[in-house]
């Protein structure tokens, strides 16, 4: 697997300037070529021992894709993941601060010394509904109704661990200076906690952040991504109940309120720009029809390309909740904001960077059960393209975004604007599928997932080695960040001073679900895989 990477011999001193040379084998130039660096055979020396020492680990990794895919957490609510994860690196050396902003799932853990200060993130929260056995190439809850991994938020931090115990023995060994921070992706799925990360100062003495995010090819780009950002609020109202049929006159519904509000926000969408997504449930909705609700509460996202745009769009959303409260003589309540994200940027340094170390590192060897589970599921999804995995890594680097349509968002685009960032998406998961769905969650515990996860950890030992022992480029990396990116952007937080991170969301829906959930945590001391431990002889696809 690791066949493309080519280690130069030459035994100049990293410190001694000679003539660039050619990295590797041929590659298509990317759009943007970095600066060669200067020869540095200690680096490379370092950087291919970390590879090997990813790949002596890949039993370890395989283990937290496996035990965090079983614990199959909400956002906000992943308490198992959390406690298992902060097990982990205190074992290894870390020091943890655990229920960092408020928030009781965060936490932050930190290794080393001075400077460069590299953060690694991933996020770790699943999707309600997406119960899911791994393997199996249709949809099969474990538990009915219960939330999964159907996003795949069980394999980043493996990665980032997995590179970040490799990188740490090598530091100590080597005396480099520099400090590993590793922070986890709470509530992403509700964009519920990054912007709070920030105003709690997690970033503030950060040099770079170097985030992962599952995807079903091994890439990173720069600039100007496609998607949206996004502000998060709920909107409650209060009227007052009477007997529905003796005396309907008396009451005033809540839920009126919050019904004239999706009629407004449905008929003023035609008016929006194209890139708006916008989309809502109803989270109270009244008790019984023969009560008026006294209490009715709409909880909204409100996305767009841009800061100025988001803001706009949630201004629409207050005025039509004010009239809509008019309308049926009830009280708008203080609205709540649950969440909220910038548009992401990432930055060109570091993406080169990594780009330089995903060619060297390529694709995972897929096997015939791996492609056989792949192919059978994008059938059964009437894909009509049922190609299997990807082989192939994506020919160039990707720069900007041109024309931006919109789309999901994360809220690593708050800390893309605070601090030079990178996502590294890395191929775990099968294309051609819905997202938020059970069925993206059926490779996150196979061997698809184990492999994808392992070549993206190599990836980010090698570029974290990267900035830890080359200190221009995380200078190079500040100078974009300064003079290109926030030169005429400068980053001001959504959420409002008044708000505080949602951490209640989910709780009553893991209260009923964990008890049966816990039956089916994975035990690695006595299974090799969780699919061993289902019984699961992968891949099951329908004949
Ligand atoms: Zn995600």
């Amino acid at each position: 697997m690791t066949a493309r990477i080519v280690f130069t011999t030459l035994a100049a001193t990293a410190l001694i300037a000679v003539a660039p040379i050619a990295q590797q084998a041929p590659a298509p130039a990317p759009a943007s070529a970095p600066a060669p660096a200067a020869a540095n055979p200690k680096l490379d020396a370092l950087k291919k021992e970390a590879v090997a020492e990813v790949e002596n680990r890949k039993v370890f990794t395989q283990q937290m894709v496996d035990q965090i895919f079983s614990y199959g957490e909400l956002g906000f609510q992943e308490v198992e993941t959390h406690r298992y994860l902060v097990d982990i690196l205190k074992k290894n050396g870390f020091q943890v601060e655990e229920g960092v902003a408020g928030i009781p799932t965060a936490f932050v853990a930190t290794w080393g010394s001075g400077k460069p200060v590299i953060a690694l993130g991933s996020d770790i929260d699943g999707i309600p509904q997406a119960s899911q056995k791994p393997g199996v190439a249709w949809h099969e809850p474990l538990i009915e109704g219960a939330p999964g991994h159907g996003e795949g938020h069980n394999s980043g931090q493996a990665l980032n661990v997995t590179a970040a115990i490799v990188v740490k023995k090598i530091m100590e060994r080597e005396k480099l200076s520099g400090t590993i921070r590793l922070w986890p992706g709470t509530a992403e799925e509700l964009v519920g906690t990054k912007a709070y990360f920030i105003r709690a100062g997690l970033f503030k003495d950060v040099d770079v952040a170097l985030f992962t995010h599952v995807s079903d090819g091994l890439d990173v780009s720069w600039g100007a991504r496609s998607g949206t950002g996004l502000v998060s609020v709920q909107y409650s109202f209060q009227g007052e109940t009477a007997h529905a049929a003796g005396a309907p006159w008396r009451g005033r519904s809540a839920l009126d309120a919050v019904e004239l509000m999706d009629i407004g926000w449905n008929f003023r969408r035609e008016h929006l720009r194209l890139s708006q997504r916008s989309h809502n449930v109803i989270i109270d909705g009244g008790d019984q029809p023969n009560v008026v609700p006294r209490t009715a509460s709409v909880w909204y996202y409100f996305r767009e390309t841009d800061f100025a745009h988001i803001k706009e769009m949630w201004e629409t959303g207050d005025t039509i909740a004010k009239a809509a409260a008019m309308m049926a003589g009830v009280e708008l309540l203080p609205t709540k904001v649950l969440g909220a994200a910038w548009p992401q940027h990432f930055n060109k340094v570091v993406a080169e960077t990594t780009w330089a170390n995903i060619q060297k590192v390529g694709m995972p060897q897929w096997d015939e059960d791996d492609q056989t589970l792949a192919k059978a599921l994008q059938k059964e999804l009437k894909n009509p393209r049922a190609e299997g995995l990807t082989t192939k890594l994506g020919e160039q680097l990707q720069g900007p975004v041109r024309e931006n349509t919109g789309g999901g968002s994360d809220d690593i685009g708050d800390v893309s604007w605070t601090v030079p960032t990178v996502t590294l998406r890395y191929p775990a998961n099968i294309p051609g599928l819905p997202g938020h769905n059970w069925a993206n969650a059926i490779a996150m515990a196979t061997p698809i997932a184990h492999k994808g996860v392992t070549a993206g950890a190599k990836v980010q030992a090698m570029t974290i080695l990267d900035l830890v022992m080359r200190p221009e480029l995380v200078q190079q990396a500040w100078t974009y960040f300064k003079d290109v990116q926030t030169k005429d952007t400068k980053y001001e937080p959504l959420i409002r001073p008044q708000d505080q991170p949602a951490i209640w969301l989910n709780k009553n829906t893991m209260d009923r679900y964990r008890p049966e959930m816990k039956k089916y945590y994975y035990d690695p001391a006595k299974y090799k895989t969780y699919l061993e431990q289902l019984g699961i002889k992968y891949p099951m696809v329908k004949k």
